[in-house]
C-alpha cells in the first residue's frame, strides 16, 4: 500500500458530473437518477443508479483492501484524514455553492458545513482506539483491544450530505475497516464528489460511494457480507434497517429523529435567550435532527419571550440560498414539503393560534419555501408537540412548575438533545440532569464535536457515532489473556 498522501491535491475536481467511486475509480452506470434544486425545482445533474453488480464490486472491493488496510499503522490512517480534510477546504467554496444548491440552505450555512465536514476528520484524527489494560501482574496479562469489523455501509440522510459523511467515514477509516458510503437519493452530490476527493488520500476500496434510488439502501443492508451498517435517518427507517441487520446479526448505529425540547427559566435574559431559540428552531430551516423543536417558556416571561421570538423570526429572509440576507432555504424536497404542509394543515383545523408565519410562502420562485411558523401554547397532545415536523414549525409551550415540565420535556417517545436555560447554571444542571436524552446543554442548544460521544436515548437510536464509544462502535472487542 502506498505510503504517498494527497499527492494531487492541486488537481482540478469537476463538480458538473457525478459517478460511483468503486476500487478507486469513477464507475458511469447504464441507468440514471438526479436531485432536484428545491428552491428553483429545476433537475440537476444525473447520478448513477446502482445495481447489484455495482454493489457486488463495491463490497469485493471493499473486502479486499481491508486485507492490507486493517494492518497499516493508525498514525498513517490520521494522516490521511487530515490530508483529506485539507483536500476538502482546498474545495470549500466550489462544495458550499454544490451543497446550496441540493440541499437548499443558504450559503452561509453551507460554508460551515464544509469547515464541519473537514473538522470532524481533523477531530477524529485526534482519538486514539482505546486499549484496557484488566489484569497487569507478573503472571498475568489480560487486556481488551478494539479489532475491525470488516466493511461499513454508510447511510447518509439529506440535512447534512457532507458533515453526516465525513461523521462516519473518519471513525470507520480510522479504525481499520472500509466504508461504503450511500448518499441520500435527495442530495447524492456533495458526498459523491467528496468520496471521489478521498481517492487522493487513500487506497483503492478503502473509501467508496455508491448512489441509487430508494431500492439500494434495503439492498444493502441485506447483504450478508457486509460487518456494521451506520445508518443516520428517520426512526421509522432506523427500525427497518434494524429489521433487515438482525438476519445476519451485522452490527448497527442508529442515529435517528429528534424532538428536542428547551426549558426556559424565569432567571432568563429574555431578549438574548428568545433570539438564540429563533436561530436554534430555524437553522437549517427546521432540519436538524437537534434543532429546537418544543420551546417551554416559564409563565413569568412567557408573552415578552414570545413578542421577542416572534420580532426576530420576523426579520428572517426566506429564500433562495444563493441570494444574500437570507437565513431560511426551502425544505429539502417535495415529500418533506408535504410532511411540513400536514403541521400547519394540522395547526389550523384544530384552531391552535399562529404568532407568526403558518403557510407555505408564495414567491416568484417555485421552490419549496414555507414561513417560520411559531404556535402559541398548544396542547400537550397535539400532533406539533409529539410529532417532529423537521421543518420550520416550532411550539412555544407555557410552564409554571418545574417538576412538571421536566415530566413533559421528557414525555415523548424522542430522546436526543435537550437543554435548560437559566442565570443559575448550577440549578440548570440539576434540571438537565433530570432529562432522557443523549445530549443535555446548559445555556446552549446543538454543541456537538466530534471527539465527544453523540448518541439518541428511546426512539431517537441505539448505539452512537463520535468520540471513543464512537470508535468502538465500528470495532470488535477482543480480550487477549497472557499466562506469562
Ligand atoms: P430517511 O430515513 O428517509 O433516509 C435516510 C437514508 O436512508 C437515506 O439515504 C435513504 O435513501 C435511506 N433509506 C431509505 N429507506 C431505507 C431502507 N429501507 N433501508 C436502508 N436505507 C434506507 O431520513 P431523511 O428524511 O433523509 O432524514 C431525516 C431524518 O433523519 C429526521 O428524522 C432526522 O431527525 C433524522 N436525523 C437524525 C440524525 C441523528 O444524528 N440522530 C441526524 C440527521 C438526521
Amino acid at each position: 500500500m502506498g505510503s504517498q498522501i494527497g499527492h494531487s491535491d492541486g488537481e482540478a475536481l469537476d463538480f458538473a458530473s457525478f459517478s460511483n467511486i468503486i476500487d478507486g475509480d469513477k464507475k458511469r452506470t447504464e441507468s440514471t437518477i438526479h436531485g432536484i434544486n428545491p428552491a428553483t425545482l429545476e433537475a440537476l445533474y444525473p447520478v448513477p443508479l446502482s445495481t447489484k453488480t455495482d454493489i457486488d464490486a463495491a463490497i469485493a472491493a471493499a473486502r479486499a483492501a481491508f486485507k492490507t488496510w486493517r494492518k497499516t499503522a493508525v498514525e498513517d490512517r490520521k494522516q490521511r484524514l487530515r490530508a483529506f480534510a485539507e483536500g476538502l477546504l482546498l474545495h470549500k467554496n466550489e462544495f458550499a455553492h454544490l451543497l446550496t444548491k441540493e440541499q437548499g440552505k443558504p450559503l452561509a450555512v453551507a460554508e460551515s458545513e464544509v469547515d464541519n465536514a473537514a473538522r470532524w476528520l481533523t477531530g477524529t484524527a485526534e482519538l486514539d482506539i482505546p486499549v484496557e489494560t484488566v489484569v497487569e501482574t507478573p503472571t498475568s496479562l489480560i487486556k481488551t483491544k478494539y479489532v475491525p469489523l470488516g466493511v461499513v455501509v454508510g447511510i447518509v440522510p439529506w440535512n447534512f450530505p457532507l458533515m453526516l459523511l465525513t461523521g462516519k467515514v473518519g471513525p470507520a477509516v480510522l479504525t481499520g475497516n472500509c466504508i461504503i458510503i450511500k448518499p441520500s437519493p435527495f442530495t447524492p452530490y456533495c458526498g459523491l464528489k467528496a468520496i471521489e476527493l478521498a481517492q487522493r488520500y487513500f487506497p483503492p476500496g478503502v473509501i467508496q460511494a455508491l448512489s441509487g434510488d430508494d431500492s439500494l439502501g434495503p439492498q444493502l443492508t441485506a447483504r450478508s457480507d457486509i460487518h456494521k451498517i451506520s445508518f443516520t435517518g428517520s426512526t421509522a427507517t432506523g427500525k427497518r434497517v434494524m429489521e433487515s441487520a438482525s438476519k445476519h446479526l451485522t452490527r448497527i448505529t442508529l442515529e435517528l429523529g429528534g424532538n428536542d425540547p428547551a426549558i426556559i427559566c424565569p432567571d432568563v435574559d429574555v431578549q438574548a435567550v428568545a433570539e438564540k431559540m429563533a436561530g436554534l428552531a430555524f437553522l437549517n430551516s427546521g432540519q436538524v435532527c437537534i434543532a429546537v423543536k418544543r420551546i417551554y417558556v416559564h409563565e413569568n416571561i412567557y408573552e415578552e419571550f414570545r413578542a421577542a421570538m416572534v420580532k426576530k423570526v420576523e426579520s428572517y429572509g426566506v429564500g433562495n440560498g444563493l441570494q444574500k440576507d437570507v437565513f431560511l432555504g426551502p425544505v429539502q424536497n417535495r415529500l418533506q414539503f408535504d410532511r411540513v404542509k400536514e403541521f400547519l394543515d394540522d395547526i389550523r383545523q384544530e384552531k391552535q393560534v399562529v404568532c407568526t408565519g403558518g403557510d407555505v410562502l408564495q414567491t416568484k420562485e417555485r421552490g419549496f419555501f414555507v414561513q417560520p411558523t411559531i404556535v402559541d401554547n398548544p396542547p400537550d397532545d397535539s400532533k406539533i408537540v409529539r410529532e417532529e415536523p423537521f421543518g420550520p414549525v416550532v411550539p412555544l409551550l407555557r410552564w409554571a412548575d418545574e417538576e412538571e415540565v421536566i415530566a413533559r420535556a421528557n414525555d415523548s417517545n424522542a430522546g436526543l438533545g435537550a437543554s435548560v436555560w437559566s442565570s443559575d447554571v448550577e440549578h440548570a444542571r440539576c434540571i438537565g440532569e433530570e432529562l432522557e436524552a443523549g445530549s443535555v446543554w446548559i445555556n446552549q442548544h446543538m454543541g456537538i464535536i466530534p471527539t465527544a460521544h453523540f448518541a439518541g436515548h428511546k426512539s431517537s437510536g441505539i448505539g452512537g457515532e463520535w468520540g471513543v464509544d464512537g470508535l468502538r462502535g465500528y470495532c470488535n472487542t477482543q480480550t487477549v489473556f497472557v499466562n506469562r
